[in-house]
């Protein structure tokens, strides 16, 4: 059962709780209407029969039955002697007989709860009603406002108890006038209004249900635009959009959410397709070139040693290529999965001193010179920084001539941050392929580059190493022929930290 309803539609859910609670609601405003209308019917019912009824009672009892000479209620005797005031006993078949009509018919009784006389004596009039113990025993305690409905031989009855005195307001009672009136006229009309309010409760729920419905069904439409759009992207077609048109509230929101989410997802495997397909030709170069040369000396292993010496040589760059090549992919593949950094104080001007040191063998004729300026420490991954002045600086060795080469390294202080400027008077960068450079696998001249012992990754894993310590690349400063200048900055203390970007 439970299940059952869990696996229902939201919308017939969200609608049958919906069209539960207007039920509820509808049947209670409906029942109370009915008996407020009832009871008002009853009351004002009681309150004119009463003031009709209650003085002629009065009157009656205190100036006793009509005698000789008088005009007696049809069907009256003559009650009562001469010889004293009538008890409620001598009166009591009078008045139970003048208060009766076709509609109404009148009992008296005695203090004691005794009938002491029924005016009922016509089919037509409606029979007294059984007393109810309780309510007698109010009346005759006195109160004055005691009435209540009973249902007996298939007649729904009206009965009012009038407490009887025989003097003005305090004087003793003597005993409790019944009458019971027909309710027909009330039932009528109480039964036209069951029949309006049921009619009205089908009616406002029926409105209620289609209305619901069709604010649930447009509001919810959306998701399942969204529950296609996913079959089809998890069917492996991420260029899907659920693309909902204007919409502001929580599902537009969502929808636009999960738009973008897949725009970045599709992005992303774009990116890391790119980067397989480049990874695997660049592994492929050298591995071509290495079984080519393994080749030759198989085919004419007896051959020109000077020959297999040149090649075996050749094999060797390829595969120190290789292994650069592997080892960068590793560390790029590192710093995409965000490894966290072994923070510490690291003096910048310091690390570039030493890597300008450990770089002399490389660098040749090239003159290589360090500047500092101010505090240049920073809370920073010592191997991950060196790494980026290794990249920097042997980029800069390898793109100047060997002889007139200087490359300077400034290392200073700005506000919260420290500056490492790596300039070289080398060959420069084209306009058009600066904002690329630091583009996974990206060479000017592919082959130049190559050639010279590039992978293509050195300023990607630049960039990955200084967004990682959440510090900046400053625009490239470059002119063909000129040389070149790159400047990051990294924050000393960790305060100082920019939020990391999002790629
Ligand atoms: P590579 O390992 O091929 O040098 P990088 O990512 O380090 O790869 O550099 C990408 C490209 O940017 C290089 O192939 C080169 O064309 C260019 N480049 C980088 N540094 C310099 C520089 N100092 N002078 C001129 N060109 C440079």
């Amino acid at each position: 059962m439970l299940t059952a309803w869990r696996n229902l539609p939201l919308r017939v859910k969200l609608t049958v709780l919906y069209v539960g609670l207007l039920t509820v609601l509808l049947v209670i405003l409906g029942l109370s209407l009915y008996y407020d209308t009832r009871s008002f019917m009853i009351s004002t019912t009681v309150q004119s029969l009463r003031s009709q009824n209650q003085p002629v009672i009065e009157r009656l009892y205190r100036s006793g039955p009509p005698r000789q000479g008088q005009n007696p209620a049809p069907g009256l005797g003559e009650i009562g002697s001469a010889s004293g005031p009538p008890t409620l006993a001598d009166i009591a078949p009078f008045l139970a007989q003048s208060q009766t009509s076709p509609n109404m018919t009148a009992a008296v009784y005695s203090t004691s709860g005794k009938l002491l006389a029924d005016g009922h004596s016509q089919p037509e009039q409606p029979l007294s009603a059984p007393v109810d113990p309780v309510r007698m025993q109010r009346a005759l305690a006195g109160d004055p406002n005691q009435y209540y409905t009973t249902s007996f031989s298939g007649q729904d009855t009206l009965v009012i108890l009038i407490p009887l005195r025989s003097g003005p307001p305090g004087s003793v009672q003597t005993g409790v006038m019944e009458l019971s009136a027909r309710m027909d006229v009330i039932d009528e009309v109480l039964a036209r209004q069951r029949l309006l309010i049921i009619l009205g409760v089908f009616v406002m729920l029926g409105l209620g249900t289609l209305g619901g419905l069709w604010i649930t069904t447009s509001a919810l439409s959306p998701l399942q635009r969204m529950i296609a759009t996913t079959r089809r992207i998890a069917g492996g077609d991420l260029s899907q959009r659920v693309n909902l048109p204007r919409r502001r509230d929580e599902i537009g929101q969502l929808t636009a959410s999960f738009d973008e989410m897949v725009e970045r997802l599709e992005e992303t495997f774009a990116a890391q397709r790119q980067f397989i397909g480049d990874a695997s030709h660049e592994l492929r170069t050298p591995l071509t070139a290495i079984a080519g040369s393994l080749d030759v000396i198989l085919l004419a292993p007896e051959g020109d040693p000077e020959m297999t010496r040149r090649m075996l040589s050749g094999m060797r760059r390829e595969l120190q290529r290789l292994t650069r090549l592997v080892t960068d992919l590793l560390t790029l593949n590192r710093l995409d999965a965000h490894q966290s950094l072994h923070l510490q104080t690291v003096d910048l001007a310091t690390l570039a001193s030493e890597v300008a040191e450990q770089m002399k063998p490389v660098a040749g004729e090239r003159r290589v010179e360090v500047e500092r300026e101010g505090d240049t420490r920073v809370q920073g991954d010592a191997d991950r920084l060196k790494q980026v002045l290794l990249n920097l600086i042997d980029n800069a060795i390898r793109f100047t001539e060997p002889e007139k080469g200087v490359i300077r390294l400034r290392v200073y202080q700005s506000g919260k941050d420290v500056h490492l400027a790596v300039s070289d008077n080398g060959s420069g960068i084209p306009p058009e392929a600066q904002a690329h450079i630091f583009e996974r696998f990206y060479r000017v001249d592919k082959a130049r580059a190559r050639a010279s012992g590039g992978s293509g990754l050195g300023l990607a894993i630049v960039k990955a190493i200084v967004e990682a310590h959440h510090g900046a690349i400053a625009p490239i400063k470059s002119e063909p022929g000129q040389g070149s200048t790159f400047e990051i900055s990294i924050p000393q203390t960790a305060d100082g930290r920019r939020p990391t970007s999002d790629h």
